[in-house]
């Protein structure tokens, strides 16, 4: 399990899952603008991604606090939409808080309270939680068994909920991929994504583990969060009445979670391309290989 090198492994890594991701219809082609000034009129509501678009690893992007707070005076409607699924809530949100970015705590909407609320709505179960030792679980239902702290129970759970990679843990992986093998249970996956950037090159997301896990596991893992639809029915629910979805815009800067899950929920999508994974990518060869087809491409928010 290697996490990617260059944009274009992620990138191929996305499309050796596409079977497995959500279908949409795209625009037929994409429009150019310099950033979301241009487009300020044409949307009510602006959903953006973190990584890549808001920060890199832990350093706010230029710009992105001050492009947030001049899009909510104009009037419009801002959310954080993420797969950032390490820290609770309250957590995350302060985290971005302290990076400079004035949300209120319900604009920040994550793949992990899309899974919690799935664990709300299905019958409770013994979940073993793969999380770092000490990882705060404690906004998560009750029942579950903090595998970090707890690594000899993995036989005792009756299903897995991943919340990190264990890439630079291979025992606690290999213990992972053998009590699965020997009784498969469900698994599910806080976070699709395969990498996210950091300051220092790619870091490894859970949705890689869940990739080899189904490769070498008689396990199928689902995957939470973007591109599939709960995170964004969640972000959708936080709106004001009314607002169709082609007045809201996703921004972001991978294809195949932020486009193609816009644009499977209905909405419009932007590609940024001017920082974060797209920026290190042939962005226009990608969007012909792929068909993934943003509405707009800009260089920076
Ligand atoms: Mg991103």
């Amino acid at each position: 399990m290697r996490a990617p090198a260059t944009a274009q492994q992620l990138l191929d890594g996305y499309e050796s899952m596409r079977a497995a991701l959500p279908v949409a219809r795209f625009p037929q082609r994409w429009s150019r603008a310099r950033d979301l000034e241009e487009l300020v009129d044409c949307y009510d509501v602006f959903f953006f991604d973190a990584f890549g678009v808001l920060n890199i690893g832990d350093t706010p992007i230029a710009g992105a606090a001050r492009r947030l707070n001049s899009l909510r005076n104009a009037g419009r409607v801002v959310k954080m939409v993420s797969n950032a699924a390490v820290l609770p809530p309250l957590a995350l949100w302060k985290k971005y808080r302290a990076m400079g970015f004035d949300l209120e705590l319900a604009d920040v909407v994550t793949s992990r309270e899309a899974l919690t609320l799935e664990l709300l709505r299905t019958p409770a179960r013994c979940w073993g939680v793969v999380a770092s030792a000490g990882a705060d679980i404690a906004d998560l239902p009750g029942g579950l068994v903090h595998l970090g702290d707890q690594p000899n129970r993995m036989d005792d759970v009756e299903g897995f909920l991943l919340f990190t990679s264990l890439h630079h843990d291979p025992q606690a992986r290999a213990r992972l991929q053998r009590s699965l093998q020997q009784h498969p249970r469900p698994v599910w996956v806080a976070n699709a994504d395969l990498a996210a950037p950091r300051e220092t090159g790619f870091s490894v997301q859970p949705g890689t583990l869940a990739q080899w896990l189904a490769q070498t596991t008689p396990v199928q893992p689902r995957l939470f969060g973007k591109p599939f639809a709960p995170v964004f029915d969640l972000a959708l629910q936080r709106l004001p009445i009314g607002v169709p979805h082609t007045r809201v815009l996703m921004v972001g800067d991978t294809l195949h979670t932020d486009v193609l899950g816009g644009c499977s929920a209905g909405l419009r999508t932007a590609l940024v391309v001017g920082q974060g994974v797209s920026a290190e990518l042939d962005w226009a060869g990608a969007i012909d290989l792929t068909c993934i087809v943003p509405d707009h491409v800009i260089d920076h928010i």
